[in-house]
């Protein structure tokens, strides 16, 4: 691994040079940060089962026509992707309210929604990523109309697929945050789901209970990471039913 160029090394994940031109090796580390960065720790085994539910939420999303960047899972900790130029845009949806949202508006955490809210935040570490309308974002020229409706397209097909899935198994999807990249296809660009979809940057509830399953245990201090993203990964068949005589969760392949 260390003879592979790296390109970018992030708050969870690390960049490699892909094996082919156009190609990129997104390895998955168990650091944990929460409010920027300000909030850290190791929690050992979440790169690996990010790296699968993220292989299984694409891989789905591709099933349903949903274009991503994600090629195949290389390993427990590692994914090929297409490279694309990243729009520096976080684009959240929200069905529920929680976190930021409820805050800013006074709403209590769970509260329906009447239909999904799509917010931007620019990716701005040093600015702590802050909200931003379509206007800033048509002024600044950080993405065009023609992409901002492409955005919004994808980001409501993305909810629609990770709702259903997350509601088959007992889960509530309350909001989460996707990037998009774009990809050249010749001479046409065209917009895909790129980055990660994992618990790590969802909200995900228990119907049943409403025990979080998400990075917010972590935020928040509620308990074991690894046990909720487990349980995330068990129900959706992707790891066994625990049993008495395996301690460590292992993964399906
Ligand atoms: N989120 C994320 N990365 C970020 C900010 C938010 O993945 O840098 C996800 C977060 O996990 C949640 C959703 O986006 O599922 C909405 O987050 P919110 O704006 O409520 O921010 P937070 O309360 O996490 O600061």
């Amino acid at each position: 691994m260390s003879r592979r160029k790296k390109i970018y090394e992030g708050k969870a994940k690390i960049l490699y040079e892909g094996p082919e031109p156009g190609t990129i090796v997104q390895y998955f580390k168990d650091d944990a940060t929460a409010f920027n960065a300000q909030k850290k720790d190791v929690i050992e085994g979440k790169g690996v089962l990010n790296n699968r539910l993220c292989e299984y939420f694409m891989l789905g999303l591709q099933g349903v026509g949903v274009p991503t960047h994600f090629i195949r899972r290389l390993n427990m900790r590692e994914q090929l992707v297409r490279s694309c130029e990243i729009i520096p845009l976080e684009v959240i949806v929200r069905n529920y309210a929680a976190g930021s949202m409820a805050k800013r508006l006074g709403m209590e955490e769970g509260t329906q929604l009447p239909r999904p809210i799509v917010e931007y935040c620019l990716k701005d570490d040093k600015l702590g990523d802050p909200l931003v309308t379509e206007e800033h974002i048509a002024a600044f020229g950080w993405a065009s109309q023609q992409d901002m409706d492409d955005i919004l397209s994808l980001a409501l097909r993305v909810n629609d697929f990770m709702a259903g899935v997350m509601y088959a198994v007992g889960i509530r999807l309350i909001d989460f945050k996707i990037e998009i990249g774009r990809i050249y296809d010749g001479e046409y660009p065209r917009l895909v789901v790129a980055d990660e979809i994992s618990p790590d940057s969802c909200r995900l509830w228990d119907i049943e209970t409403g025990r979080k399953l998400d990075k917010d245990v972590f935020r928040r201090d509620l308990g074991s990471l690894t046990d909720a993203y487990s349980e995330v990964a068990r129900r959706l068949g992707l790891i066994p039913k625990p049993s008495a005589t395996i301690t460590k969760p292992t993964l399906i392949n």
